[in-house]
């Protein structure tokens, strides 16, 4: 029913919550420093990855990391909401963009949400063996090097893209539970270090990855585009 008035404050319908957590920024650094947010409840877009932008509606590449607020399990909806009083359960200490979103006045989100976002650098870059990994990761597994192999696909040098690509998946895969073995590293902590895993992003080129004991190749969802290399 429509009653003609206009909304001004929050209703706590839990919409916005729903469509995914936050992204931080540098005010809520100490949120993630302090502990009151752990870093298993958090994930990294690293640069390069295309993303899609929910203010702008549409995919954009990400300029520098992006760090957020993971989703419940299979939902996009922010792991603190709890659904059941429609609350969040970490309100007094909310980052910038929840405290800016207002869904009847976008006005002073736009205004902040890609200014001044927080990456793993200003995070990590203190812990010196756990950052070089880090770095390291980032270098070998750049999305600017797998959209140049991307683009090789359609062209005569396919095969050494293939190759290409696959080389940098098998490091993904390898490195993640090897840090969780050897440093003891919360598995749960791995997206925030080195992003969402390849074998889940590479979907977004329109590419699945498969495996045969231990042997993996790449797939094209559209069957045309190229025979697997078995
Ligand atoms: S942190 Fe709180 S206010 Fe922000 S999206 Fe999550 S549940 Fe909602």
């Amino acid at each position: 029913m429509r009653t003609g008035i206009k909304q001004s404050n929050c209703i706590r319908c839990g919409t916005c919550c729903k469509k995914g957590g936050p992204s931080f920024h540098l005010e809520d650094k100490r949120l993630i420093e302090k502990g009151i947010i752990l870093s298993k409840y958090i994930y990294t877009i690293r640069e390069g990855e295309p993303v899609f932008d929910n203010v702008q509606g549409r995919f954009q590449i990400a300029t520098t990391d992006i760090i957020k607020i993971k989703g419940k399990k299979d939902s996009w909806t922010c792991i603190f909401f709890d659904e059941d009083s429609n609350n969040c359960k970490i309100y007094k200490n909310r980052p910038i963009e929840c405290r800016a979103l207002k869904c009847w006045d976008t006005e002073e989100l736009e205004r902040i949400y890609s200014k001044n976002r927080l990456t793993r650098k200003d995070l990590l870059s203190k812990m010196k063996g756990l950052w070089d990994l880090v770095e390291d990761h980032q270098a070998r597994c750049s999305y600017k090097k797998i959209k140049g192999f991307v683009k090789e696909l359609d062209t005569d040098k396919r095969n050494k893209a293939i190759e290409g690509i696959l080389d940098i998946i098998q490091y993904d895969i390898h490195l993640r539970p090897l840090l969780a073995e050897k440093a003891g590293v919360n598995p749960d902590m791995i997206d925030f270090l080195f992003g969402r895993p390849l074998t889940e992003t590479i979907k977004m080129y329109d590419l699945q990855v498969k495996h045969k004991g231990d042997r993996y190749y790449l797939k094209p969802f559209s069957e045309d585009r190229f025979d697997p290399i078995l």
